[in-house]
């Protein structure tokens, strides 16, 4: 079975529409702080997401695009001023930040309370100490995947799960959700041994180390649930042809765009499984969802 991921964010996002006339019912509208630093393309693509699924959703959203010269104290001013604004509840920092910005400090610098993205230390905290996740802003790509397992009717509690991946991002706080919806979590690395027998023992396999088409079908085991977060890019014909062979509709797409995405499970492997998670139109398709979800709830939590 497929998870088709704009269905589900579809769903979230009339929930979170629901929410902000609710909210705009008791007199507040919530909103949302995006900062961009400097021009990077991909990110510009990223914040021009986020900012249109607010305008949609009637979430008030408010963009910040310091040059790419600007310096961390000048950052940590702008962070300050948005954490004293009232009508601010949610403050994005997208990353990466140029290469001069202490980005760990400009995270920290984030009032938890508004922190969307999850990463602050406190909300790490609060996540790894098991709070529930109602009570908590926690990281909105691994949150997507809770939420995709929970409204499939996948179970996770009791079942062998196993993480591929060690990010602050996605690996870690995905295995600290699991963990705390009671799977027994595995997390591999880049110095994991044998990865193979440790991939065909999960009941559910999350991908998340950005290597095109890495889990191979040998590495899956029958019946699994395949979560793959990867996003890679092919710009090559042989890679399109190893991936997708004979598949016309990725060819039209390629001849079209020059690239097409794979994640990082080898779709080969998805006739193994009992459900996964196609690239595109997955995972990253409830990660801005996530973000709207987050950004209700911090402007709920924060007015008690
Ligand atoms: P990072 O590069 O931060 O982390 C990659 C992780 O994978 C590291 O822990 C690394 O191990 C591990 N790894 C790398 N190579 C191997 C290997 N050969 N075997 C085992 N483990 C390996 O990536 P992110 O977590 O930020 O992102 C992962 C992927 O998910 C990317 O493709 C990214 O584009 C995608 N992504 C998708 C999102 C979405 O919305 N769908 C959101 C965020 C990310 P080590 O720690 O030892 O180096």
């Amino acid at each position: 079975m497929m998870l088709d991921g704009n269905i589900l964010a579809s769903a979230i996002k009339s929930e979170v529409s629901t929410a902000v006339a609710a909210a705009r019912d008791h007199g507040y509208r919530p909103g949302l702080a995006v900062i961009l630093v400097g021009e990077v393309p991909a990110s510009e693509i990223y914040v021009r997401s986020k900012v249109k699924a607010c305008a949609e959703l009637g979430i008030y959203s408010e963009m910040h695009t310091p040059e790419a010269s600007a310096t961390t104290d000048e950052l940590l001013e702008l962070v300050g001023s948005l954490n004293a604004r009232e009508e601010i509840d949610g403050i994005l920092i997208q990353l990466p930040l140029p290469a001069h910005v202490d980005t760990a400090r400009l995270l920290e610098a984030v009032d938890p309370a508004k922190d969307v993205d999850g990463f602050h230390p406190i909300n790490v905290g609060r996540l790894l100490n098991g709070f529930p996740m109602e009570q908590i802003l926690a990281p909105c790509t691994p949150a997507g995947i809770m939420e995709m397992l929970r409204r499939s009717g996948i179970s996770v509690a009791g079942r062998r799960a196993v993480v591929l991946g060690r990010s602050n991002i996605v690996g870690k706080p995905v295995a600290a959700m699991l963990l705390n919806a009671s799977a027994t979590v595995t997390i591999c690395h880049s110095q994991t041994r044998d990865l193979g027998a440790i991939t065909r023992e999960a009941d559910i396999l999350v991908a998340a180390i950005g290597r095109p088409g890495f889990v191979t079908p040998e590495m899956v085991r029958p019946g699994a649930t395949i979560v793959d977060v990867g996003i890679n890019r092919l710009t090559g014909e042989a890679e399109l042809e190893r991936f997708f062979p004979g598949d016309a509709v990725r060819r039209a797409g390629f001849a079209k765009r020059g690239s097409t995405l794979v994640g990082d499970v080898d779709p080969a492997a998805f006739a193994l499984s009992s459900s996964y998670t196609p690239v595109p139109g997955g995972v990253g398709a409830l990660t801005i969802a996530m973000l709207m979800s987050n950004t209700v709830k911090a402007a709920r939590l924060r007015r008690g």
